[in-house]
């Protein structure tokens, strides 16, 4: 059976509040009772220490005592639970209280053994007695002997203090129980209620929903970060869902022009409404030749798509290779007048270990780009740079640039800017995958710094690798 956090917290913290309550009662209340018998116990001692002083004063001051003497004293006693017998030897006694009021002493040993039983149910008492001899200064004088309820006993009042105690520590308890049941309660919505928002967002993102996010905040950092997450993990499938929708629509763009026009040519050509002459040859083929093209290009891209990419490392000079790409791209550079100028920093050691091909086809698709979108008359500056274990190359051009939101996209598949497309620039939207997977291969980033109309910044940064 599978139980909700929010009522597991809740069962859990008010079972062990409530076990501890239970502890911390028992146990005050056990402290508390102990030290009241020792109190009750003492008290009565110190009661039986004034009635022997006060016989041995009566002793001393009358010469020969009599049952008057003792009366008041006798009263007294009895009023706080004690019979009082006073004798001079075993057949000369003086008074005998419980003979004097043989109903009230023991209606009295009763109402202690009720009183008694009233607090502790299975109380074991029973009738006690205590005899003192009374001398002073080495004269005997006669023995008292004290009766009461023992070894424990009550007064009425002593009996209902105990129980207002238990019953406050029992109402302080019940209290704390409340108060701590509501705050459990309070912690455990504030606690369950994200965790069951983020679960319930999950299923939705399972289900194909990406489009929401939970707005809640908490103040609980690990909540707060599965929150995030959940957030993100969300925007980055509905971003996926965006870029797959947005590959189907270019597949279909790219490939239905040529296809078509292939079509309706040889079907022109079969009809004989067109006449089969070389520049309808030329141009079916250059047709043929563009689906071709973007026909390797997605086997590039599944070639070097992050599973299947095999790199072939080696040591080579990495300045010399941008060198070489720079010079193979300048005649094509010229015929649109676009200056193209490598500046390299002085760095003594550029080699790398490295995939050389693939690092070739980097700057190569990186420069092919620039090319592209950059007007006629522009410029394009590539720049190779050194930083601890790293090279950065960097290609600047005062193209066209790219809106921002675009930026983060045109790294994935067939994804390619809208505009590029009217502007009728050749391109699959390719060659920017391709270099992603090959700078993710050799542990590098990509990254694009750019501003429509300005220019764009493409930053590659490439491990130097274990030099062998
Ligand atoms: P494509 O074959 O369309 O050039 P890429 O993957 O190389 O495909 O580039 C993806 C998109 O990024 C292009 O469609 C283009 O809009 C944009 N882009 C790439 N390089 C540049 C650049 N240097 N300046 C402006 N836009 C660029």
């Amino acid at each position: 059976m599978k139980i909700k956090l929010k009522h597991k917290l809740i069962f859990g913290y008010t079972t062990l509040i409530l076990i501890l309550i239970v502890i911390l009662a028992v146990t005050s209340s056990n402290v508390f009772i102990k030290n009241f018998n020792e109190y009750v116990n003492h008290n009565r001692e110190k009661e039986i220490e004034y009635i022997l002083n006060q016989v041995t004063t009566i002793f001393v001051v009358e010469e020969e005592p009599s049952y008057e003497d003792f009366y008041d004293l006798g009263v007294a006693a009895l009023d706080k639970g004690l019979i009082l017998m006073v004798n001079i030897d075993l057949s000369n006694q003086l008074i005998c209280m419980s003979d004097v009021f043989p109903n009230e002493s023991s209606e009295m040993l009763l109402k202690m053994e009720e009183t008694l039983e009233s607090v502790y149910p299975h109380f074991q008492g029973e009738y006690k007695e205590e005899q003192y001899v009374i001398e002073n200064d080495g004269v005997y004088y006669g023995y008292v002997t004290i009766a009461y309820y023992g070894p424990l006993y009550y007064t009425e009042f002593d009996a209902l203090f105990l129980k207002a105690v238990k019953n406050t520590i029992l109402l302080t308890g019940l209290i704390f129980f409340i108060i701590s049941g509501v705050v459990v309660y309070f912690l455990a919505t504030k606690l369950s209620e994200p965790i069951s928002k983020v679960s319930k967002r999950a299923e939705e993102i399972g289900m194909g929903n990406y489009k929401e996010s939970i707005k809640i905040q908490s103040s609980t950092e690990e909540i707060q970060n599965l929150i995030n997450s959940i957030n993100t993990l969300g925007k980055n499938l509905d971003n996926q869902q965006q870029i797959k929708k947005q590959m189907s629509v270019n597949y279909t763009h790219e490939l239905r022009t040529p296809i078509t026009c292939v079509l309706t040519t040889i079907e022109g050509m079969k009809d004989g409404v067109f006449e089969i002459t070389d520049e309808r040859l030329e141009s079916l083929y250059s047709e043929v030749e563009r689906i071709s093209k973007m026909v390797a290009g997605v086997d590039k891209l599944v070639e070097t798509s992050v599973d299947e990419i095999v790199l072939q490392k080696e040591n080579f000079d990495i300045k010399c290779l941008i060198e070489n790409c720079v010079n193979s791209f300048e005649s094509l550079y010229e015929n649109k007048n676009i200056k193209l100028v490598f500046k390299k920093s002085e760095i003594t050691d550029c080699t790398i270990n490295a995939d050389k091909e693939k690092i070739k086809s980097l700057v190569g698709n990186l420069l092919s780009n620039a090319f592209k979108y950059t007007d006629n008359s522009g410029k394009v500056e590539i720049t190779l740079e050194a930083i601890k274990n790293k090279f950065i190359i960097k290609v600047l051009d005062n193209g066209i640039g790219i809106e921002e939101e675009e930026q983060e996209l045109i790294f994935e598949q067939l994804y390619r800017v809208e505009k590029s497309r009217v502007r009728e620039v050749e391109g699959f939207g390719i060659g920017l995958s391709i270099c992603k997977n090959i700078v993710l291969a050799h542990k590098g980033t990509i990254s694009v710094k750019s501003k429509l109309g300005v220019g764009s910044e493409f930053i590659v940064e490439i491990p130097k690798g274990e030099i062998v």
